[in-house]
């Protein structure tokens, strides 16, 4: 692969840092130098912002089906790119390209958000003397922060709803996976965006993360990354101007299988949860409980699919797990499996690591019986690592997959409605599957997490919200009937 020069998009031109720095993107499956990219500084961080703001009010002042018609291209020109995107990642990632689908996920975000851009506002008229309205108006200049294991997934659920309500946007990419973000960036002018509307920066947390968080010019702000990042924008926030937060933070996402199951699906399903993407992602279900009587038969059920797993070259159709996505990465899971050893029984799945290239391949780990306060069972692995325990009771098992800082998806798994029905409303999670588990959601359904997993929803219906500043208008209007037991101070 020839070597990529990766720059900020500011203001409609592909720019270097303003100190010329950049850092060196790695290919974790080859270990050869992908790309070299633009390392953003505070001062470019200004400059993204202060051009944001200069397209603001054009922009703002568009109709919704003005703002629309460039949604709407660049879902098409990102639909014609979906098998130059999946190389992408593949390169900085090791994302399969069998397991790619984030190209198709982004189309739908903005071919969806190019007609969803009539904000409805509310109308009363039960204050005596006055008919009064609510107004939904965009923020202004917003930010959208990104993580590297779905970049365009989430690259598009923030983008289009944000332009799509009106906003101008700087966005910051993950340093491990800037590409298939900066080759969408590329697609901007042509789509129609006018300069500054949408501003695409690299670089890592600090300078650049930090800049933005604490920039007082920017109103809000949507992050997707882990718990770790989040307190450290909230403060940041905090300390700056308040700006409006949306959140969607890490997981250590329960499954729950009882002795009715059927116990064929929800091992395949289980175990696809958690090593799809070699166990990549935030609501993949890392602790798994099943009750003592089919144990035995689950978990061999779950080795066998788990030992099934082909682990290779991402660019070739039939892996279906790739490295870890750096060398970090596979050293942070490595360390935990260590730690697991310790603390419970492990068992090594059969799927061989390859013979070349295998420098970041975790072969898939199930711990079984590990304490529940261990750390295994209480931190985000984010690896190919599943810990199956047992329990005994509805209750127990409630009890123990409720027993978490974290609470993005849950599962439970059996034939009984009523158990099923209990369980679903007693799981402290945003997201429950029934008979399903993660990644299984619908677009429509608000995406988000309990307690330390996040703050706000995503989804199709409820993303226009996250942007839209709102206010309310009293007018008085002479002529209008009024009680003679009212007075003019707005109903009293
Ligand atoms: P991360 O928190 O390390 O980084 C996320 C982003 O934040 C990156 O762009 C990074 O550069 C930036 N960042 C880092 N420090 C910053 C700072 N001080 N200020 C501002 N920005 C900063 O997360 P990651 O490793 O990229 O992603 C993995 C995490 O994301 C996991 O915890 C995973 O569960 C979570 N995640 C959550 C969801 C969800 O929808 N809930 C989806 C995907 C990933």
């Amino acid at each position: 692969m020839t070597l990529l020069k990766v720059k900020h998009y500011i203001n409609g031109k592909f720019a270097d840092s303003s100190d010329g720095n950049t850092f060196d993107l790695f290919s974790p499956y080859s270990g050869e130098l992908v790309a070299k990219v633009a390392e953003a500084t505070a001062e470019d961080v200004n400059n993204a912002v202060s051009a944001a703001k200069a397209a603001f009010p054009a922009w703002s002042a568009m109709s919704p089906q003005q703002r629309g018609r460039p949604l709407a291209k660049l879902a098409q020109m990102i639909t014609e790119a979906d098998a130059e995107l999946a190389k992408l990642d593949a390169a900085s990632l090791g994302r399969p390209i069998s397991t790619y689908f984030d190209g198709y996920y982004a189309a739908m975000h903005f071919r969806y958000f190019s007609e969803a851009a009539y904000p409805t506002g509310t109308s009363s008229l039960n204050t005596p003397g006055f008919i009064n309205v609510s107004l939904r108006q965009p923020y202004g200049v917003c930010a959208a922060i990104i993580p590297w294991n779905s970049p365009l997934v989430f690259f598009s659920k923030k983008l289009a709803p944000a332009l799509a309500a009106g906003n101008t946007v700087v966005l910051k990419t993950s340093e491990k996976a800037p590409l298939s973000p900066d080759r969408v960036a590329q697609m901007l002018g042509e789509a129609g965006f006018p300069p500054g509307v949408v501003n695409v920066v690299h670089g890592h947390g600090t300078p650049a993360g930090h800049a933005i968080s604490s920039h007082m010019d920017i109103r809000a702000l949507s992050f997707t990354g882990s718990a770790r990042t989040g307190r450290l924008i909230q403060k940041a926030a905090a300390d700056s101007n308040f700006k409006h937060l949306i959140f969607e933070l890490g997981g250590k996402s329960p499954a729950i299988v009882f002795e009715d199951a059927e116990l064929e699906r929800a091992a395949k399903e289980t175990q696809h949860s958690i090593m799809f993407h070699s166990g990549q992602t935030c609501m993949a279900n890392s602790r798994i409980y099943v009750q003592k009587g089919v144990a035995e038969a689950f978990i061999a059920k779950f080795n066998a699919f788990a030992s099934a797993r082909k682990l290779g070259d991402p660019n070739l159709k039939e892996t279906d797990s790739g490295p870890q996505a750096d060398k970090v990465q596979y050293e942070t899971v490595m360390r935990y499996i260590e730690e697991g050893k310790k603390t419970g029984q492990v068992l090594q799945t059969g799927a061989p690591v390859p013979t070349e290239n295998a420098a970041l391949f975790v072969s898939p780990v199930i711990f079984l019986q590990q304490p529940e306060d261990s750390k295994v069972m209480k931190e985000e692995i984010f690896g190919p690592v599943a810990c199956i325990n047992t329990f005994e009771t509805e209750e127990e098992a409630l009890r123990i997959a409720n027993d978490s800082e974290f609470g993005l998806y849950a599962s439970v798994y059996t034939k009984d409605i009523d158990r099923a029905m209990r369980v679903a409303k007693g799981l402290e999670s945003g997201m429950v599957g029934v008979n399903c588990t993660s990644p299984t959601g619908a677009w429509d359904m608000p995406f988000g997490g309990y307690k330390g997993s996040g703050v706000g929803r995503e989804s199709f219906l409820l993303s226009m919200e996250d942007w839209l500043e709102q206010k309310s208008v009293y007018i008085r209007v002479d002529g209008l009937q009024t009680s003679s037991a009212a007075n003019s101070t707005l109903g009293r």
